[in-house]
């Protein structure tokens, strides 16, 4: 399975955070440690978004893709490290049996300012996604840019998103009408609800905070005060990494981890007290 990276914090070059510790994005490409039985290497592309304040100060998320594996590109090398982001989010590929190798299945997907990844499989998913985004009342997945499970999860991830009057627009709370970390969780559990053993660690951001679930997947965080990390896999010895427990919705920024448990209510779970407590210790 796919491997996937998101960085908040003081402005970094993009390249770096590619290869950045001694067990690099780059390296869990062709040596990840924890695929859960979820393939062997991730070697059918990589994809990394970047953001960019533009006129108004609004955020916009960038995106380079490639469909070859990620130690075969120079731009890693020679051209990502001179752009500079404070905040990044990067995946290398796994492609699932029967999902093709091209470059728009590659992660992160974007839209606007949001980026999105996705680690993991859903079997069956033309059907099942189907029935999940008439279930949210989002519009129809030929919108998605590649014939997969993940491509298609990001159809559903946007307009819970960005749509008034869909399962997330319609929550009581208007606080957290649109927090983001519902419509992963509502998302989860309702592809849960039909493909039991579906593998579901998605990751979002909008290039100022983290969202990131845990189902099937291994997943860790590095919260520190300046700068935040999460990733399916640490790449150093840090001894601020921890493991993110199964079946959580974090949402992560510099200072500051909340985790709540995916099978809470329709707000996007019950909040682990004690754990995020524990994380910002
Ligand atoms: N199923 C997705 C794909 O084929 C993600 C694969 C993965 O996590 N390895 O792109």
């Amino acid at each position: 399975m796919c491997r996937h990276l998101g960085y908040l914090g003081p402005a970094a070059p993009v390249g770096e955070l590619l290869t950045r510790g001694t067990h690099s994005l780059r390296e869990q490409g062709w040596a990840p440690r924890d695929m859960r039985g979820g393939g062997t290497i991730n070697a059918d592309g990589f994809g990394v978004a970047w953001w960019v304040r533009e006129p108004g100060d609004t955020l916009r998320a960038s995106r380079y893709r490639n469909p070859a594996p990620i130690w075969t590109d120079p731009a890693v090398d020679e051209v990502l490290p001179q752009l500079w982001s404070t905040a990044v989010v990067a995946a290398v590929r796994s492609a699932t049996v029967g999902m093709p190798v091209e470059r728009s299945a590659c992660a992160p997907f974007t839209h606007g300012r949001w980026a999105f990844s996705h680690n993991g499989v859903v079997r069956d998913w033309q059907r099942v996604l189907t029935e999940v985004a008439a279930e949210f009342g989002v519009p129809s997945l030929l919108d998605a840019e590649s014939r997969t499970d993940s491509a298609a999860l990001w159809v559903i991830v946007r307009g819970l998103l960005e749509t008034p009057g869909t399962a997330v627009g319609q929550a009581a709370d208007s606080f957290r009408a649109h927090d983001p970390s519902v419509a992963l969780a509502r998302l989860a559990r309702a592809v849960l609800a039909r493909v039991p053993e579906a593998r579901l660690n998605l990751l979002l951001s909008d290039g100022e905070t983290l969202w990131a679930t845990t189902v099937y997947h291994s997943l860790a965080v590095l919260v520190g005060e300046e700068a935040a990390v999460v990733a399916s896999e640490p790449y150093d010895d840090d001894p601020r990494w921890r493991a993110v427990p199964e079946g959580r919705v974090v949402t992560v920024r510099p200072g500051s981890l909340v985790i709540a448990s995916l099978a809470g209510d329709d707000r996007g779970g019950d909040y682990l007290e004690a754990e995020s407590e524990r994380a910002r210790s």
